[in-house]
């Protein structure tokens, strides 16, 4: 019988074909699929032509399609829906593949045809695309130590295949961790929490077959508890668990992982003859040097610690009016908040809710990229890989663009976090492919599913990057989509945050899931006043997090990295009741893989240009000011990395964005 992942899939839009793929099919496909792939590289290599753009980078780019398939349909399942199978198949699965990038990137005759290509790019006559694609194959080469031989290439091959395996056992511990804590609730011990949280704590309890209520280490669980609380005691005991994640001195703790991790990064890019493997790491991002991303972060950090600490004082004075005394501790900041929010805002999160219905919230995340883009949604009816994933066509004058595919609960087979990935990324070499997209997100499941304004922030943030990958228009795959510099991939999806914050698109789609009414006008206009509400707070865990990220990679790799967090903290002098957002043994956009390690600052980096760039609509006719739609598309949403980033925000905005637009839209700065 043919493995289902490897034969042809003769479903709607070629989408995997989930019911009939098992999880022993993984194995076999993966091992079929690395093969063929090894040969057609083997093909290319050793050709006897001479090399040519269309035999050399046009070949790789058609090569590995069956793998490009395995991979799509195992990676959506590993992160969304695991098992001990398919956690097992990870770990047996990510040196292996480590392994196959690392031969085929220090394949001598390959990257011999590669850069003879190189060397006579200018006499080919290559379009600006091509060029593009040359460069970026060309520099990946080099990067991924091409260049090196005998005992340092050797080294280069162990210090990869290491690193894989230390970040998946990250992820694997992280997850382990999240799973293992709960804390069981007295029907005593829900007083005081609103409706919501009770039925998530319900149901979180029933998950796991207990009787009663508990709280987990899922964040849409952990910080509305944390919020809404009035048990100091309990709201401690949370807190300690949730950022002791990956630090329980257990097997599964990542202390040692993250020092190592450190230690081979720097190892490597030494190797590839950086300083630093955060210069090795920006050289091919849009900030390009250390210190301009440290430049960026302190001009934010001492306006948001100006304002926390402000903040700090304010909840302080509040706490001792309840009769604590001592020091305002992290556990207390999201429970005084939230109270000085009700008062100061009156925006009462418990009564917003009820407003913000999943289901609406995704009709208004259409309703926006068809009134911006022409994009229609029609519900498509195939099997998947777990009964809560839905999926749409996505139509446009009548032709197909892509399938979207949403899985918005929580459980506890999905790790933790909301992510966008595409199954099928957009090309037109070597044939047309339509993309198939996913948004992965952690919502609390209800019947209605309700949303904090957060959860339906973070479900407009995917859609954003969603929509980068579907409006994807260029030739290569390798450059199609997301596959942009890090620290532009953000751009997208924190710009299509901003429609959520339209008012008319609130007063459509914000309607009460018993009543039918659109939110009241008060309420509305509290919940965009609120929109900078503790955002001093905000802005410091985040900034923290993304300066022990630099120090971390800029420099010598730290002994140990738990020491180099509190020096760097206290160097900053970060205020006493806030955490890092993501602290070391928990870091995983840091450690789980190389994506965003001394990368985090990104998200930054990104809200500058979303800031600015949102603002170029208003200043034109409104936020659906067709003209700048169509600039969105045509220089940022449709061109993938088929340009430098830089280029592509001139060619939207017709200058760069400077750090001002940032700090007003957090209302750091006055406006
Ligand atoms: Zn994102």
């Amino acid at each position: 019988m043919t493995n289902p992942l490897l034969a042809e899939w003769q479903t709607p839009f070629e989408i995997a074909p989930f019911d009939r793929i098992k999880d022993e099919d993984f194995a076999p496909a993966l091992e079929e699929a690395l093969a063929a792939h090894r040969a057609e590289i083997a093909a290319i290599a050793e050709s006897s032509a001479s090399p040519s753009f269309a035999n050399v980078i046009e070949a790789l780019e058609a090569a590995g399609k069956a793998l490009d398939r395995v991979l799509g349909v195992f990676f959506t399942v590993a992160g969304a829906d695991s098992n001990p199978a398919r956690e097992a198949l990870q770990r047996d699965f990510s040196p292996k593949l480590a392994a196959h990038y690392s031969e085929i990137s220090a394949n001598k005759a390959l990257f011999a045809r590669v850069a003879a290509v190189w060397v006579a790019r200018e006499t080919l006559d290559l379009t600006d695309e091509q060029n593009r694609v040359l460069m970026l194959t060309h520099r990946g080469f080099v990067r991924s130590g091409a260049a090196l031989s005998g005992p340092e290439e050797a080294r280069m091959k162990e210090i990869k295949g290491r690193l894989a395996t230390l970040g998946t056992q990250f992820t694997q511990n992280l997850l382990a961790d999240e799973r293992e804590w709960f804390m069981t609730l007295s029907e005593a011990d829900l007083d005081g929490l609103p409706g919501f949280v009770v039925d998530a704590a319900r149901a979180a309890g029933a998950e796991k077959g207990l009787g009663g209520p508990v709280v987990t280490l899922s964040r849409s669980l952990i910080v509305p508890f944390l919020q809404f609380s009035p048990r100091r005691d309990l709201r401690e005991r949370a807190y300690r668990a949730w950022v002791a994640r990956g630090a329980n001195g257990s097997d599964t703790d990542n202390r040692a992982i993250a020092a190592e991790i450190l230690r081979l990064r720097e190892e490597r890019a030494r190797l590839l003859g950086y300083d630093s493997f955060a210069q090795y790491k920006l050289e091919t991002e849009m900030a390009r040097e250390p210190a301009r991303v440290r430049d960026l972060l302190l001009q934010v950090w001492d306006p948001a610690r100006a304002r926390a600490e402000a903040d700090a004082q304010v909840l302080t004075a509040m706490m001792h009016a309840d009769g604590v005394n001592g020091d305002l501790e992290p556990w207390d900041w999201h429970f005084y908040a939230e109270k000085r929010r009700k008062a100061d805002h009156d925006l009462d999160e418990a009564a917003l809710k009820p407003f913000l219905q999943l289901d609406r919230m995704i009709e208004a995340a259409f309703a926006c990229a068809n009134r911006l883009f022409g994009l229609e949604f029609r519900p498509l009816n195939v099997p998947l890989y777990h009964a809560d994933c839905r999926a749409w066509e996505v139509i446009r004058n009548g032709q197909h663009v892509a399938v979207f595919i949403g899985d918005y609960f929580a459980r506890g087979s999905k790790r933790s976090g909301a992510w966008c990935s595409a199954m099928r990324s957009q090309a037109r070499f070597p044939q047309v492919q339509a993309p198939v997209v996913i948004n992965v997100c952690n919502f609390a499941k209800g019947d209605p599913a309700l949303l904090s304004y957060d959860d339906a922030r973070t479900l407009f943030h995917e859609f954003g990057h969603a929509l980068h990958q579907m409006l994807s228009d260029v030739t290569y795959e390798s450059i199609s989509g997301t596959s942009v510099a890090r620290d532009f991939v953000e751009l997208p999806s924190q710009l299509y945050e901003h429609w959520l914050e339209v008012p008319e698109v609130l007063r459509e789609f914000a309607t009460h899931a018993e009543t039918g009414e659109p939110m009241p006008q008060a309420m509305l206009e509290k919940v965009l006043g609120a929109a900078n509400f503790d955002q001093g707070f905000q802005t410091v865990e985040y900034v923290s997090s993304a300066l022990v990220d630099l120090a971390f990679h800029d420099g010598p790799a730290p002994v140990d990295p738990m020491e180099k967090q509190a020096e760097v903290l206290a160097a900053l002098g970060m205020p006493h009741a806030i955490g890092m957002r993501h602290a070391t043994p928990h870091f995983a956009h840091v450690f789980a893989g190389d994506g965003y390690s001394s990368g985090y600052y990104s998200y930054m980096w990104s809200e500058v240009m979303d800031a600015d760039a949102f603002a170029a609509f208003e200043e034109a006719g409104g936020a659906f000011d067709p003209e700048r739609a169509e600039a969105l598309e045509r220089h940022i949403l449709s061109t993938g990395g088929s340009r430098e980033a830089e280029e592509l925000y001139l060619a939207f905005r017709g200058r760069l964005p400077g750090v001002e637009a940032l700090l007003k839209g957090r209302g750091l700065i006055a406006a």
